[in-house]
This record gives structure tokens, C-alpha cells and sequence, in this order.
């Protein structure tokens, strides 16, 4: 990857490691010559630079979605929370601004599609194929299973899933993201690589329409 986007990921905040991040990218920018990208999960944009970069590179488009108010685990008092993306004006948080500016650093305001809503509702409403998905929204077991159940029909055959933040074992994070992939193997969906806890699978079946 490119060595200024890669500085500008890595100077964007979020939660994904840099040996993860090549990880997508590589499997974004194969999957890419299948049809467009998409991403639930979009946060400050860090994730989206890795993308971006390999939707330019694939000739297609990555959309990534977000409300941009934050998960559970991001709001005040838990794990994940950063109180410079808290709007003051409302108190709540919004990190609408900061994917803005990074996409700007990066370039990539004409590849990156940022759609600010729910997941599920768009979800329920879209309607173009994709080669290539990456769920990196909730992580509370009913989002992220629904995440799956709407978004995981989209992807063509041949297509690639990719799931973040699998870890097997409870005690090194929650379980809900191991639980999708598990229930994505059940599907169909067949194990490509695994990097740090990012998971890719790839959609080898033509059972889709059986999800
Ligand atoms: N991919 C990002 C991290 C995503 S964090 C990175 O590289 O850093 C998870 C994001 O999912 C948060 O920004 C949160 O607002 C969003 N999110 C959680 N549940 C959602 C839902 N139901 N619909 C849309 N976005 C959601
Ligand atoms: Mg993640």
C-alpha cells in the first residue's frame, strides 16, 4: 500500500492494527474486480483509508457505513471511549468529522462513500451486489449476528466476507464477532486467512439465496 495513505491510517483514530489493516487491503482490492466494497463500521476512518486505497486500486468504490454516535462499547465509562470525539455543543459522540477529514488527508473523498444511518435499515433497503463485505459494526451479540443476516445475502459468489475482532477465546475479547464467523462457516462461507483477529472468508457457494 501506498506509504502516504498508509501514514495517514495511521495517523486516524480507531482500532485497527496495521498488520490487520494490509490484511483487508490485500483482500479488498482482489475481491474489488468482483464489485464494490462495503464496510459497517466506519468510526474516524481508519479502516476506510485501507479500504479506499484498495478500492482505487480495483477500479470500484467502497461505501462504509455508520450513525457515527458510536457502539456500546465506545460510549463514556466503557472500554473504548474517547472523549475528543464527543460533540460539546450535545453532548453525544460524532465521529462523522473526523472520517471527513481523514478521507480528505487521504484523497479518497471520490472512491469512499460514507452513508450515515443505521446499519440494518440500509441494509434492508440495499440493493447492489458486492464483492467484497466487512462487518466491524457492534459488537453486542444481536448487532453483530444482525449485521450478518442482512448484509452477508449482498455478497456475490466468489465474493469475500471479512469480519473483525474474532477471538476464540473469551478472556481475549468478546464473543459475538467469533460467533458470526462460526455461523459464516455454517453458511458457506469458506476460511481464507486469518491476520491477528481479522477473519476473510470467501463466498464459495451459489447457496446464497438458501441464507
Ligand atoms: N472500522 C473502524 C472501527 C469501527 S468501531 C476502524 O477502523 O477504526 C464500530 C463502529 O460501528 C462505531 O463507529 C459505531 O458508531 C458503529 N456502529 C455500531 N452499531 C451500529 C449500527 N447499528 N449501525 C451503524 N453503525 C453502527
Ligand atoms: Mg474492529
Amino acid at each position: 500500500m501506498d506509504e502516504r495513505l498508509l501514514d495517514i491510517a495511521r495517523a486516524t483514530k480507531g482500532f485497527m492494527p496495521e498488520a490487520e489493516g494490509l490484511a483487508l487491503h490485500e483482500a479488498a482490492q482482489r475481491a474489488g474486480k468482483l464489485g464494490p466494497l462495503l464496510e459497517v463500521g466506519t468510526y474516524c476512518g481508519k479502516s476506510a483509508v485501507y479500504l479506499g486505497a484498495a478500492a482505487r486500486a480495483a477500479e470500484t468504490v467502497l461505501f462504509t457505513v455508520d450513525h457515527h454516535r458510536g457502539s456500546e462499547e465506545n460510549q463514556a465509562g466503557w472500554e473504548h471511549h474517547d472523549r475528543e470525539v464527543v460533540d460539546p455543543e450535545t453532548g453525544r459522540m460524532d465521529t462523522l468529522p473526523f472520517f471527513r477529514t481523514a478521507m480528505q488527508a487521504a484523497d479518497l473523498e471520490d472512491v469512499v462513500i460514507g452513508v450515515v444511518g443505521h446499519s440494518i435499515p440500509v441494509g434492508r433497503a440495499w440493493g447492489t451486489p458486492l464483492g467484497f463485505l466487512f462487518i466491524d459494526g457492534g459488537h453486542a451479540e444481536d448487532v453483530a449476528l444482525a449485521d450478518y443476516e442482512v448484509w452477508s445475502p449482498h455478497v456475490v459468489e466468489g465474493g469475500t466476507l471479512a469480519i473483525h475482532d474474532v477471538f476464540e477465546d473469551p478472556a481475549e475479547g468478546g464473543q459475538a464477532p467469533f460467533h458470526v464467523w462460526r455461523r459464516a462457516v455454517a453458511d458457506g462461507f469458506e476460511p481464507q486467512s486469518t491476520t491477528g483477529s481479522l477473519r476473510v472468508l470467501t463466498n464459495a457457494s451459489s447457496s446464497a439465496a438458501a441464507r
